[in-house]
């Protein structure tokens, strides 16, 4: 049973998105993707698509030399197409978590209306969860929404196919990518009400929002693309304020550090991977670094899950 007291303490969970290129929403599995879905996507593509490996071996080797047990939330359609990857993962001893099937959306990124039923998205997240727990041989716990793009009607399934905690919301007044107005959410973990993002349920699921820098706007202090754009201090201040907060969490794509070129296909491709690599790399670092004797640990070992 979980007691909301004990979930004021303070230590942070790294956590990793373990995705490729083609995954995100203008090349597969949105609205106004290039291609309907990641199936679609391989029946067409016949050039190298991995340029997942190779970063990924990059972030368990920084993970060791920071001794960093890290929650990976992986796309279950990785363990066909990347054989080995995940075993690679869970070998180092990280949590396996659930990052969707193939990463498709689930809400409209413009209207925030369903895209999929209730029913439609318990079978598909079940069997990545099956998936995903096959090659992990622990049980999958934790989800997060592809693209952050969360509703609250998806709380109520994560919970009645059997996981714990969701870890998607990321309260800030840049954007808003669910179908809540996240006015009483914070960036330490909480009980969501039924069917909604809100503070105040008395449910068997918690969530875990991101951290988030506030000065006169919230900006969130995780993520990838914020550390590309916005840079190691702005992250590095929004965890500490979110520390004093109570939990927090953090989170960086294996892609992010990558120094490959991706194939330039989708709307704003280019300028969405315009600064990645070393870089991004040496800012994750910096990060570590300056958190070194903060606790962290994976979120399923939070206490009370
Ligand atoms: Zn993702």
């Amino acid at each position: 049973m979980i007691v909301l007291e004990d979930l004021m303490n303070n230590s942070f969970s790294i956590t990793v998105d373990l995705e490729d290129w083609y995954h995100i929403p203008s090349v597969c599995g949105s609205p106004f993707a290039v291609y309907r879905s990641v199936d679609e996507f391989f029946e067409k593509w016949d050039d190298k698509y991995d340029f997942l490996t190779e970063p990924t071996k990059k972030v368990l080797d920084l993970l060791d030399e920071f001794k960093v047990t890290a929650t990976f939330f992986a796309v279950a359609d990785i363990v066909e197409n990347y054989p080995g990857l995940i075993e690679s993962v869970v070998e180092r001893g990280h949590e396996l978590a659930c990052h969707g099937l193939h990463h498709t959306c689930k809400i409209d990124p413009e209207t925030k209306k369903q895209l999929i039923s209730n029913e439609e998205f318990e079978q598909r997240t079940l069997l990545a969860k099956r998936i995903l727990e096959k090659v992990g041989g622990d049980k999958i716990v934790g989800y997060r929404a592809p693209n952050s793009l969360v509703g609250g009607w998806m709380l109520d399934s994560l919970e009645r196919i059997g996981f714990k905690y969701d870890s998607s919301v990321s309260v800030n007044s840049l954007y808003n990518k669910t179908d809540s107005s996240l006015s009483t959410v914070s960036s330490t973990p909480y009980f969501p009400i039924e069917n909604g993002l809100e503070v105040g349920g008395n449910r068997n699921l918690v969530e875990f929002p991101w951290a988030y820098y506030h000065n006169l706007l919230k900006i969130p202090a995780s993520g990838g693309p914020i550390l590309r754009f916005f840079g190691a201090p702005l992250v590095l201040n929004g965890l500490l304020q979110s520390l004093r907060r109570g939990h927090t969490v953090f989170y960086f794509h294996p892609l992010d550090i990558s120094c490959a070129k991706f194939p330039s296909i989708g709307n704003n491709r280019p300028f969405y991977w315009s600064l990645k690599g070393k870089l991004v790399e040496q800012r994750i670092r910096y990060i570590l670094k300056k958190l070194e004797d903060i606790d962290k640990i994976c979120l399923r070992d939070y206490q009370g899950l």
